[in-house]
C-alpha cells in the first residue's frame, strides 16, 4: 500500500517535465495514476467498413445510428466560421469503400491536429444533413511511432488530457502502473457485507476500467469503483459524526414545561405538523448531553426562522447565549427585526453585527457578548471575526448554509465550547448532495409549507415580450400589491476585470438593474415608487430600502440578487426576472420564494433571451413545478455538483467517478453500511 503513495514521477516514462503536466490533471501518486480513469473508450474490436456504415444509415429509418466506429484516410478538412462565434471543423475519411464525413463544433484547434493523408480512427454516431457525417466523433491518428499496434483490435480507453500530454502516452504509463501495481491496492469493498454478485475487488476493477476486455467489463468495474467511492466518502463522514458526538456539550441546557410554555407563547401563529416534528428532533438534541450538530431543510417559505427561534430562546431561558449568522446583510437585519418584534416586552437583549457600525459602537458590542450581557447576536460574517468572544455560548445557528464554507462554519463553532449547532439550508438540496456534503449531520426536514399559502405561477416568455406584461404589473400595484424586477448587473459601468472581446459584447446587450429601475421611473411607471438596491450601496442605505419595501412606501424593488435569499415580504405578489437564462434553476426558485409568502395570487414572470431550444426548454420545468426538490435534481443533473453549488465550497469532496445526479441509490447503500461499521 506504501508504496503506491509514492510520486508519479518514479514511473518509467514519467520524468519532472511530464510530472509537472501529470499534476495539472491532479496526479501525484501512483495510485492517482490509476484513479486517472477513461472518459470513454473507443471500440476498435468493432471496425467496420465505410461502405457497411452508410448502407446501413441508409437503411436505418431515423437517420441515425447508435455508435460507429471506421478506419480511413483524411481526404481534405476545412475550418468553417459560421454566426458569430461558432466554428465548424470538418474532415472528410474515406475508404476503399467509400467516403464518409466528421464535424465538430468550436474545437477549431483540430485543424492543426490532423493532416491530409493521415490515417484516423473515428468513433461517433451518425447522421444526416445534407451528407452522412459522424457528429464530434472520438478520434484517434494511426501514425508512425504514435500508433501502438499492441491496443488494435482491443477497446481502447480515452482519458482526460491536458495540452502536452497525448493519449498514446497516458495509455502507456497509466497501462504500465496498472499492472504492476493495481494489485496491492486494498479492496475495501471488502467490509461490505451483502454487496451486490457483480461488484469486483478494487483491484480488479481498476484493472478493468483501464484494460476492458467487454462492455461489461466495463459496466461492472464501473460500478465498483463507484461504490468504493461513495463509501471511503461516507466511511470519513461517519468518522466526523462519531468524533463530534464523542465531546459533551459545556452548558447543559433543560426545557422545563414552564420555559416550553412561555417559549410557545411567543410564537403567534399555530405551527404546522412539520415545524412540530422538527421542534421535537431539535429539543431531544438540545436537552442531551452531546452538541446538537444538525442541518435543517426545508422549502422556501416552510416556516424555518420560527424554528431557530425555538432554539434560541431556549438557549437564553438557561442564560446562555446564542448567535445567529445570515449570508447578507439585508438577511441579518431581517431576522433581527423579526425577532425583536416577536420578543417585544421582554428582558432578551438582542444586538446586530454587521459591517460598517462605526468602531465606537461595535467595540462597545464586542464588549457587551463578552461580558454576557447580550443574549443573541445576530449578524453576517461579521460575526466570525478574532475579536468577537463569548461569555456562555451554547447554541449556534448559520442559515442559508449554502452561502458560507465549511471553514466559516467551523471558526464560528470554535467560539463556543461544543455548542449545539443547527445548519438552515434554503434548499432545494438534491438529496445525493445533502448526503455527501452534510452526511456529518443529522437531518430534520420541514416538508410541508404553512396553511393558506396559494401556489405561484410562473409565466416564461422572450424577453421582447416585457412590454405587454408591464400592464398586467399596472393592475397589480393598483390592488396594492408590490413588486420585483431582478437583473443580472447593477449597470453597465461595472464590468470590472479583464473581459474576453465576446464576454464583452454580450455583456452590452444586458439590460442592468440602474437601467432597467431608470426606465421604469421615467417611462413606465411615473405615477408609483420605485426603488433600486444592490449589492455595491452602503448599509445604510440599503436598510433604508428594505425598510421601505417592507412597510409597503415602495411599489416596485428593481434589484440584483442582492433579495435572493431570505426576503420576507408577504404583499409583494410579483417577481419579474429578466435575463432569466442567465440563472440557475435553483437560484431561479430561492428567487421565486420571495413572492407566494401571503394570501394573494402570486405571478412569477420570467423573460430571457434565448439562443437554443435547450436553454429554453430548461427554463420551463420552472412552469411545470414549484417542487424545490425536483428543480434542484434536474439542475443537479444538467450542472454537475460543483457550479450547482455556486461557489467550489472547500470540504465538497471531488468524484473521480460517482455521479451524484445518478447514483443516489449506491450512496444510500454505502452510508448504511459505513455508519454501521463506524458506530
Ligand atoms: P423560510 O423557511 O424560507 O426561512 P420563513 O421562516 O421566512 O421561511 O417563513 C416564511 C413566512 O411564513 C414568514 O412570514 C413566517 O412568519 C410565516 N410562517 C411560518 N410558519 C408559519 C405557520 N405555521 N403559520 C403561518 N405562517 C407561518
Ligand atoms: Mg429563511
Amino acid at each position: 500500500m506504501q508504496q503506491l503513495l509514492v510520486s508519479a514521477q518514479y514511473i518509467k516514462g514519467v520524468g519532472p517535465e511530464r510530472f509537472k503536466l501529470l499534476n495539472k490533471l491532479g496526479i501525484q501518486t501512483i495510485r492517482d495514476l490509476m484513479y486517472h480513469f477513461p472518459r470513454r473508450y473507443l471500440d476498435r474490436s468493432r471496425i467496420k467498413t465505410i461502405g457497411e456504415v452508410l448502407e446501413e444509415g441508409r437503411k436505418s429509418s431515423p437517420g441515425i445510428l447508435p455508435e460507429q466506429t471506421i478506419q480511413g484516410k483524411i481526404l481534405e478538412s476545412v475550418l468553417k466560421r459560421t454566426r458569430r462565434w461558432v466554428s465548424i471543423f470538418q474532415i472528410a475519411v474515406g475508404d476503399d469503400t467509400g467516403i464518409v464525413y466528421a464535424t465538430w463544433f468550436n474545437q477549431p484547434f483540430l485543424k492543426e491536429y490532423f493532416n491530409k493523408g493521415d490515417e484516423v480512427i473515428l468513433s461517433g454516431k451518425l447522421k444526416f444533413y445534407k451528407q452522412p457525417f459522424l457528429e464530434s466523433p472520438e478520434y484517434e491518428i494511426i501514425k508512425g511511432e504514435e500508433y501502438e499496434p499492441l491496443h488494435a483490435g482491443r477497446i481502447i480507453p480515452c482519458y482526460p488530457l491536458t495540452a502536452g500530454l497525448n493519449q498514446k502516452y497516458l495509455r502507456r504509463i497509466i497501462k504500465g502502473a496498472v499492472e504492476k501495481y493495481s494489485s496491492e491496492l486494498e479492496d475495501t469493498l471488502k467490509l461490505i457485507p451483502d454487496k451486490p454478485a457483480n461488484l469486483l475487488p478494487v483491484p480488479e476493477a481498476v484493472r478493468r476500467i483501464h484494460i476492458p476486455d467487454s462492455e461489461d467489463d466495463i459496466n461492472n468495474a464501473r460500478t465498483s469503483l463507484v461504490w468504493e467511492e461513495l463509501f471511503m466518502v461516507q466511511m470519513s463522514l461517519a468518522e466526523r459524526y462519531r468524533t463530534i458526538k464523542k465531546n459533551t456539550v459545556k452548558h447543559t441546557l433543560t426545557i422545563s414545561d414552564n420555559l416550553e410554555q412561555r417559549i410557545r407563547q411567543r410564537i403567534p401563529f399555530a405551527l404546522t405538523a412539520a415545524q412540530e416534528k422538527v421542534i421535537g428532533e431539535m429539543k431531544n438534541d438540545l436537552i442531551g448531553k452531546y452538541p446538537m450538530n444538525r442541518l435543517l431543510q426545508g422549502d422556501v417559505g416552510s416556516g424555518k426562522t420560527i424554528v431557530a427561534v425555538y432554539a434560541i430562546l431556549a438557549a437564553i431561558g438557561n442564560h446562555t447565549q446564542a448567535a445567529l449568522m445570515a449570508p447578507t446583510e439585508i438577511l441579518a437585519e431581517q431576522h433581527y427585526q423579526t425577532i425583536y418584534r416577536l420578543l417585544e416586552n421582554s428582558k432578551v437583549r438582542i444586538s446586530l453585527m454587521v459591517s460598517g457600525i462605526p468602531r465606537k459602537e461595535r467595540q462597545e458590542q464586542i464588549e457587551l457578548i463578552k461580558k454576557g450581557g447580550i443574549d443573541l447576536v445576530i449578524g453576517t460574517h461579521a460575526l466570525i471575526q478574532k475579536a468577537v468572544v463569548f461569555n456562555k455560548l451554547s447554541l449556534l445557528i448559520i442559515d442559508e448554509q449554502h452561502k458560507f464554507g465549511v471553514e466559516q462554519r467551523e471558526t464560528l463553532k470554535s467560539k463556543g465550547e461544543n455548542p449545539h449547532t443547527l445548519i438552515m439550508t434554503a434548499t432545494p438540496i438534491p438529496q445525493t448532495l445533502t448526503l455527501t456534503l452534510f452526511g456529518d449531520l443529522d437531518l430534520s426536514v420541514i416538508d410541508e409549507m404553512p396553511p393558506g399559502r396559494k401556489p405561484v405561477k410562473t409565466i416564461l416568455r422572450p424577453s421582447a415580450k416585457m412590454p405587454e406584461a408591464l400592464e398586467f404589473i399596472r393592475q397589480k400595484i393598483h390592488e396594492g400589491r408590490q413588486v420585483y424586477f431582478v437583473y443580472p448587473l447593477i449597470d453597465e459601468s461595472r464590468q470590472s476585470g479583464k473581459k474576453s472581446e465576446e464576454e464583452k459584447a454580450s455583456r452590452a446587450m444586458l439590460r442592468s438593474a440602474t437601467q432597467m429601475a431608470k426606465y421604469l421611473k421615467a417611462k413606465v411607471f411615473p405615477e408609483y415608487n420605485i426603488q433600486l438596491l444592490h449589492g455595491g450601496m452602503k448599509q445604510k442605505k440599503k436598510d433604508e430600502i428594505m425598510q421601505g419595501f417592507r412597510q409597503g412606501k415602495t411599489n416596485i424593488l428593481v434589484s440584483t440578487v442582492v433579495i435572493e435569499v431570505g426576503i420576507d415580504v408577504p404583499n409583494a405578489s410579483v417577481m419579474v426576472i429578466d435575463h432569466a437564462e442567465r440563472y440557475g434553476l435553483a437560484q431561479l426558485h430561492q428567487l421565486r420564494g420571495r413572492i407566494g409568502r401571503g394570501e394573494h395570487n402570486s405571478y412569477c414572470l420570467l423573460f430571457g433571451d434565448f439562443k437554443t431550444p435547450d436553454a429554453e426548454k430548461r427554463l420551463k420545468i420552472m412552469e411545470e413545478t414549484n417542487d424545490g426538490f425536483r428543480i434542484a435534481e434536474e439542475d443537479l443533473r444538467i450542472r454537475g455538483p460543483g457550479e450547482f453549488l455556486g461557489t467550489k465550497q472547500s470540504g465538497f469532496p471531488e468524484l473521480k467517478i460517482a455521479d451524484l445526479s445518478k447514483d443516489l441509490e449506491i450512496l444510500k447503500a454505502v452510508r448504511k453500511h459505513a455508519f454501521k461499521i463506524r458506530s
